[in-house]
């Protein structure tokens, strides 16, 4: 078959990736508009779960993958730089533009035509293609083409944030909530490699305006946030990775879906799909679960109308939690002069359970994890735990790269002839 995924970000390239696993004789090309080694953002959140059907799907990426990335084994929450109260639980974060960098070499290895710097502008150009894939993200023009078909809702959110980077590395996921004149802004951030640090500024419109970041230019902005942060910053400066083309990267989160996911042989995946506010820190996670489900079920069946069908109805359903829990999370986060006042344990808690409802054992053992000797053991039985569950995944990679051992691909690359 011949296929063409517009957009190379992590939907696009994972499903490359997936499908010529599945089926070599599939000829793929992925388009991808930035230069090679080129994308916005910094470091995305990954959890246990992601890296398992990683392990499952492509141990050869999962490896590299999995060898890359910074953790952390607390989380912690701050208000006007003073009172503290920890969270537990742990996770991975990796480079955006590293993770790309492993998929995009991968894909290449497998045979996949990978075409840098060219922009879709019109679907003209792909006449030729059996399916498409249109996983050009958020705002998919693919998808824009055809809205009579998909019938997209973008439910723009009320907050303004900025995704930024520092050199400060925490060795925690921190939030971090300060009081201005103007109203409260936070940010939240996680170490992703050894020196550097995602950092997401978040406030309410009103805030925004208030402290003059409408009519600050990219230099100015990011002067004055490191002065509301200069506590936690440490005397780092912030980095803007748009900043050479003059832009501050103040947006307001969009939240996508569609009534439908795919029409003739185009089929929505990753965030022209859908998206889920980073907040909860799953995009990349859905964009590639999203890649292996449309992989499967072009494998399952032979007729592409089934095929496509299928994967709707079944990422569908495996996407509905996350998505409720990102909805009471954005929802949350625009609350948030409403919980504050109460003392940081109980709003570190609301702030747990903002995705949803716990059993009264979680709120039990938030109480405990205050206390520092109860912390560092929950922190052991969690490194514990993760421990395992990686050896598990190594033990799984080693067993399946064995058991499909093929001449032709040896520690990941295809000899080409
Ligand atoms: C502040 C913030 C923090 C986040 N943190 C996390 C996190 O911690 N963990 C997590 O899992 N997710 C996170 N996400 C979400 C994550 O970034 C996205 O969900 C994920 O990138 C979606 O992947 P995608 O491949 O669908 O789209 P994208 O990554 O957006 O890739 C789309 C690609 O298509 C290209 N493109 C667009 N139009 C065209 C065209 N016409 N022709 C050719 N190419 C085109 C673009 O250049 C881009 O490279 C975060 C998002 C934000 C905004």
């Amino acid at each position: 078959m011949k296929i063409v995924c517009v957009g190379g970000g992590p939907a696009g390239l994972y499903f490359a990736i997936s499908a010529k696993l599945r089926d070599r004789d599939h000829d793929i090309t992925v388009i991808e508009r930035n230069p090679a080694g080129v994308t916005y953002g910094w470091g995305v959140t990954f959890s246990d779960p992601l890296l398992d059907s990683l392990y499952h799907n492509d141990p050869h990426s999962a490896r590299r993958i999995f060898d890359s990335p910074a953790s952390w084994g607390n989380q912690e929450v701050h208000v006007r730089g003073t009172q503290v109260a920890h969270l537990g639980g742990y996770g991975f974060a990796i480079g955006r533009k590293h993770l790309l960098d492993i998929l995009v070499q991968r894909a290449i290895d497998l045979g996949v035509d990978v075409q840098f710097e060219r922009e879709v502008e019109d679907l003209a150009e792909l006449a030729d293609a059996d399916l498409i894939v249109a996983c050009d993200g958020a705002n998919s023009r693919v998808r824009r083409a055809h809205d009579e078909h998909f019938q997209t809702d973008a439910d723009v959110g009320r907050n303004k944030y900025i995704w930024l980077g520092t050199h400060r590395v925490f060795e925690s996921f921190m939030f971090a909530f300060e009081e201005t004149a103007a109203g409260w802004i936070w940010f939240y951030s996680y170490p992703y490699n050894t020196d550097t640090t995602t950092f997401i500024v978040e406030c309410s419109p009103e805030t925004w305006t208030g402290l003059g970041f409408d009519e600050l230019n990219p230099d100015e902005s990011l002067t004055l946030l490191e002065e509301i942060f200069a506590h936690h910053l440490d005397g780092h400066s912030l980095m803007n990775s748009m900043r050479d083309l003059g832009k501050v990267p103040w947006l307001n989160f969009p939240r996508i879906t569609n009534t439908s996911w795919h029409h003739d042989n185009i089929v929505l995946m990753g965030d022209a799909a859908h998206t889920t506010h980073f907040s909860i820190g799953s995009g990349t996670t859905l964009a590639m679960q999203d890649a292996i489900g449309l992989a499967d079920s072009l494998d399952a069946h032979d007729d592409l109308q089934v095929a496509l069908k299928d994967y709707e109805e079944t990422r569908r359903a495996e996407i509905m939690g996350l998505q409720s829990a990102a909805l009471s999370s954005t929802e949350w986060f625009e609350e948030v002069p409403g919980y504050i006042d109460q003392p940081v344990t109980q709003f570190a808690y609301s702030l747990w359970k903002r995705r949803g409802n716990y059993p009264l054992w979680r709120y039990q053992l938030h109480l405990a994890t205050q206390i520092a000797i109860l912390r560092r053991l929950r922190q052991s039985i969690s490194a514990l735990r993760t421990g395992f569950r990686a050896q598990q995944r190594m033990k799984l990679a080693d067993h399946t790269i064995s058991a499909s051992y093929n001449p032709e691909i040896v520690s990941g690359s295809v000899r080409v002839e």
